[in-house]
């Protein structure tokens, strides 16, 4: 029996759902529904310095408002969560511990002065700091310092982070399906920071664990990550997991088509770019949203979906059910 379909949309509460997110929600949701799979609901909330207070809120608010229900997830707990990455924070050390213990990750001391200073130093000869198997063993290391070391080092408390080994120098042939065959080679990649000086994952590291224990077949979002796709590869394969598809999603652009669409292209061309009205706590500014400004859901749907997508020539039909989309 073939495996069944699994796919997640997993935002960062950093703030308000954008329209884009709501388009790589929805087409999760709908290609989940067409293979009879479930749609997993992830917050990906890590980063403390990026967390906006009531961004979660207003994530779940405005996808309950469009009707794209979530199999799985926070409210609505089942045997693979926690779907709150805060509340799962134990289980990523276990994962970084097991990629020091196979020899793909390493202990990294330097300080941010010391790389500041690298970085320096290389500008100035028109060069780029890149932390990876070129300069790994001379830098601040579990790799260039002896067992002895690093374990002083822990014992006394200093500061470290755990760094993905990327490989020297291999050709990587990832295939995507929305882009087809990408060729990468390994050593234009950075040795990743997986887990950070104050205990917690990156996202990188919490996303390949999730993606991995909540059993995701298809990794569909944003394009915005196709570059990390090569790490994540590589992640997979350093613990022998299965690697499921993946597919990214183009962005949508500014109307000149240079760069992503923002608040403010919505503003001067008069359409909102929120789903629903957004209150920034710090400043207490209001962004418009299409639920304040009487669109019905349903519309919001439609418009993205007609973005990229038509039934074909001669179809004069202008507005599709969630039900008539999944099919
Ligand atoms: N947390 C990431 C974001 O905010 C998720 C990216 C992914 O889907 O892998 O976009």
């Amino acid at each position: 029996m073939s495996q069944k379909v699994r796919v997640r949309f997993a935002p960062s509460p950093t703030g308000p759902l954008h329209i884009g997110g709501v388009r790589t929600a929805l087409f999760n949701y709908l290609f989940a529904k067409k293979h009879e799979g479930d749609f997993v609901l992830r917050i990906e909330d890590t980063d403390q310095n990026r967390y906006v207070p009531g961004a979660e809120d207003y994530i779940i608010e405005a996808l309950n408002w469009l009707n794209i229900p979530y199999d799985e997830g926070p409210g609505k707990e089942a045997d693979l969560g926690p779907y709150r990455q805060s509340e799962r924070k134990g289980l990523y050390r276990e994962y970084a511990e097991k990629l020091l213990a196979s020899g793909n990750a390493y202990y990294a001391f330097d300080t941010p002065e010391e790389l500041a200073e690298k970085r320096a130093e290389l500008e100035a000869k028109k060069e780029t700091f890149i932390y990876n198997w070129h300069n790994r063993n001379e830098l601040n290391n579990s790799l260039s310092l002896s067992k002895e070391e690093v374990k002083q080092k822990i014992e006394s408390g200093e500061a470290y982070v755990i760094r993905f080994k990327a490989p020297e120098n291999e050709e990587l042939d990832l295939q995507d399906e929305i882009r087809g065959d990408i060729q990468v080679n390994t050593k234009v990649l950075d040795d990743k920071v997986l887990f950070k000086s104050d205990g917690m994952p990156t996202y990188h590291l919490a996303n390949i664990v999730d993606d991995h224990l909540m059993k995701i077949t298809h990794v569909i979002r944003g394009e915005e990550w196709l570059p990390s796709m090569a790490l994540h590869v590589l992640l997979y394969r350093a613990f022998g997991w299965e690697i499921p598809k993946f597919a990214h999603l183009p962005l949508i652009l500014k109307p000149t088509g240079k760069g992503k669409l923002s608040k403010r292209d919505g503003d001067k061309m008069g359409f909102p770019v929120f789903p629903l009205q957004w209150k920034d706590p710090k400043t207490g500014d209001l962004a418009s949203g299409y639920r304040e400004d009487g669109y019905l859901p349903q519309t919001v749907i439609n418009m993205l979906v007609f973005l990229g997508w038509n039934e074909g020539e001669g179809s004069e039909k202008e507005i599709y059910t969630l039900e008539e989309l999944v099919k």
